[in-house]
Formats: C-alpha cells, structure tokens, sequence
C-alpha cells in the first residue's frame, strides 16, 4: 500500500511527528474558497490555512506566477541580488511606513528577525544595555525559542528549559499605565499584535496603539507590530496599524504575502533598520525566486484599485450575518468581534469553541478555534458573497448541533 493510500484511509500517519492534534480529513484539491477531500466530499474554508489562503485556493493568478517561475529559477541564496525580492520590497516601502524589508520564510523568523533588529538598533544608538522587549499575555509570535519566550504562554513554554531571557510579559494589552511602570533604563522595544489572532480575536483599542507610539518616542523605544496574522488586508486596510492612524517602526509579516507559499518578512524604518549592517542576520531561503513570484502576485492582486473596499464591503455584511447568528443563539454565543475579514465568535463557558470547530467541521465548514474561548472565521478576502452566506448558515446549524451536546 503506498503512503498516500494509507493517509486517505487509515487515519494519521504515526511518521508524522505528533504535534498537532489532526482532523481525520486529507485534502486533495482546492477551488476558491471550497476544499476538496480524498473522498470528492467539499468544504467551505472559512479557515484559509490559519490566514493564509488570501486569494483563495488555486488562484490562477497565483498559479500562472509560480509555475513561470519554476520555469526559469528556483534558487539562488542571497549571496546575489533576486530581482524578485528588490521587486517585493519596494512595492511594500511604497505602500507601508518601511524603508526596509527582510525576507525569510514565516511567521516565527519574521518575529525572531524582528526582535534582533529591535536589540541591534539600540547597540547602534550606544545603548547595548537596552534589550528587553515588552510584550503582552495573550500574544502569539511562533514557536522558536525566542518567540515562545516573548509571547509567555506557559502552555507553550513548557519543558523547554528556561525561556529565553530579555522580555517583559504584561498581563493585558490596552492597559497604557501597565506599559509605562513597565519601561526602565533596559527596555529596548514595545511588540504587539494590533489584534490578537491566536489569543481570540482581541484587539488592542485606537488609543492603546497611538498611546504606545508616544510612549516608544519619549522614551526612545521602537514600536514593533507583529501583523503576521492581521497584515495584507485582512482586517480591510491593507495593515491594520492604519485604522490607529499611528506608523510602527518596525514590522513582522507572513502569512497572508505568500498566499499559501512560505513567505515572511520584516520592515522596518531606516533608522530601525540601522544595527542591520551586513554579517547580523541571514537566511539561505529568504527572499527565494519561487517564494517572490508569489509575493509579488498576492501583493499585486490585493492592491488592485478596490480590492480593500470589496473586503470592506463583503466583511461588513458578513458581520451583519452573524450578528443575526449572535441573536438566534444567544443562549451560547456571547459576542462577534474583529475587523474585516478576521472574525472571532465568542461562545459561552458552557459551549466550548473547540466543540463548535468540530460542529462546523461536520457541516463541512472549515473554522480555527483560538484562545478565549472563540471560533475563527478567516475566509479567503475573495469568497463571493453567496458563499460567505453559505458559511453564516453553516455555522447556524453547526452552533445548533453543539448545543445539543450541552447538559
Ligand atoms: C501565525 C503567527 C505567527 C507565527 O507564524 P509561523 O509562520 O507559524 O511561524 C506569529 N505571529 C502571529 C501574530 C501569528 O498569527
């Protein structure tokens, strides 16, 4: 029997090194914003890959990018110039507060980059004694070392030795008094999500961020954003940042830029970017042609002239759908919160979310369960309309179904 047969017919393969809890589902095929199984059977992805999927599934556009490609050069590592990464990173400068871009391949590298950055800029400034980086309870950066340090969940810290030194975990975001008493003579860095993905669909408010821009400038700090999850018009503007009206220094994005191809990156200002002189950070696959097709593809399509407004448009009714799910549930859906098209459906205590994935994964919907007890619903930002209704639906009944199993 080869592998893919036993995959599709015997439950996960003991091969696979058991860190994730898997459904028992293989996918065969993807259409837009529909998965397709080993058995013909579709779902609707309201999941896109944990927020990856941007453009959907097969994307033609993507497609015809990648494969032109693979024609012509797969890799060269960065001891050249890759016109696709010039290419990338000033259409990013263009369009963001960044001067400056570094390419690697996640969300994780991304964060980690960023947080070497952060610590270079004050050793360049003459203040190596400036490298402790303040980061909020509920965050997620990835699952390096330096990461689950800065994101100080236990769950995740666990058995790994002691955390990697240089961060300081606040209880809650939107707390600016907290941030303050927190900043001394070795803080280097602010870091945040502008909403956290992992930890439930929990934004930080307008005032937090702008309050924190002011904090990071009058105590010479830089102000990093991890808009891996929130990034590339997910949340309707193409960055979430600028619904604060405020501009980070610095910034960490993955996800969504590779459209389903590993690509992250970070930005940063020139003057953030300063301590990165050659010699003090690398990668052999960052910035790889294959990976900058597809970046420069997704990022073309996503700045189209009305592409962000058809997010906005399509998130707005999609929240007015669930608002009337939120209604006919109330028993056990406590709230809908998020931007655009990155939405969280909070249940009740006596609901568990994961339960509801599971209710929504039976209905053939597609969701990620997240902290807080809330369901995900990341649709790719090009679900018709029709679709994004379908979901809504699916969700009715799925919510249905889980409280049934409620005593
Ligand atoms: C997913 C995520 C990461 C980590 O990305 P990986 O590609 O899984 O390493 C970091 N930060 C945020 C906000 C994320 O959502």
């Amino acid at each position: 029997m080869s592998a893919a047969t036993t995959a599709a017919s015997s439950g996960p393969s003991p091969a696979v090194m058991g860190t994730y809890g898997r459904y028992d589902v293989v996918f065969d095929r993807g259409e837009g914003s529909w998965l397709i199984d080993t058995k013909g059977e579709r779902y609707l992805d309201f999941g896109s890959g944990i927020a990856v999927n941007a453009l959907g599934h097969a994307n033609p556009k993507l497609i015809a990018a990648l494969a032109e490609q693979a024609q012509k050069l797969w890799h060269t590592s960065n001891l050249y110039r890759v016109a696709g990464q010039e290419k990338l990173a000033e259409r990013l400068v263009a369009t963001t507060f960044a001067d400056k871009v570094f390419f690697c391949n996640s969300g994780a590298e991304a964060c980690e980059g960023i947080i070497k950055l952060a610590r270079r800029y004050q050793f360049a400034s003459g203040h190596p004694e400036r490298w402790r980086i303040i980061t909020f309870k509920g965050s997620f950066h990835g699952r390096t070392l330096g990461t689950i340090a800065a994101a100080g969940n236990e769950k995740y810290l666990e058995g790994f030795g002691e955390p990697a030194p240089g961060f300081d975990v606040l209880e809650t975001v939107n707390d600016l008094a907290l941030v303050e008493k927190a900043i001394g003579p070795a803080t280097a860095a602010i870091m945040v999500e502008p909403i956290q993905g992992e930890g439930g669909i929990r934004a930080c408010t307008k005032e937090f961020l702008q309050g924190l821009r002011a904090l990071a400038d009058k105590n010479g700090l830089l102000l990093i954003l991890d808009e891996v999850q929130t990034g590339v018009g997910r949340t309707g503007k193409l960055f979430a940042y600028e619904a604060a009206g405020i501009k980070p220094d610095a910034m960490a994005i993955a996800k969504g830029i590779g459209g389903g191809f590993p690509v992250g990156a970070f930005l940063a200002t020139t003057e953030a970017a300063k301590g990165m002189v050659p010699g003090t950070h690398g990668s052999t696959f960052g910035g790889n042609p294959l990976a900058m097709a597809v970046g420069n593809a997704v990022l073309e399509a996503v700045l189209e002239p009305g592409f962000l407004e058809e997010v906005q448009r399509k998130a707005l009714r999609f929240k007015q759908l669930l608002a009337r799910v939120q209604d006919e549930h109330a028993d056990i859906v406590e709230g809908i919160r998020g931007e655009g098209l990155l939405i969280g459906v909070k249940t009740k205590d006596k609901v568990l979310a994961g339960d509801v994935v599971k209710a929504c994964l039976a209905e053939h919907l597609l969701t990620v369960g997240a902290g807080d007890n809330v369901v995900r619903m990341i649709p790719p930002l090009t679900t018709p309309d029709e679709e994004l209704a379908e979901g809504v639906v699916r969700l009715s009944r799925a919510l249905t179904n889980a409280k049934k199993q409620v005593k």
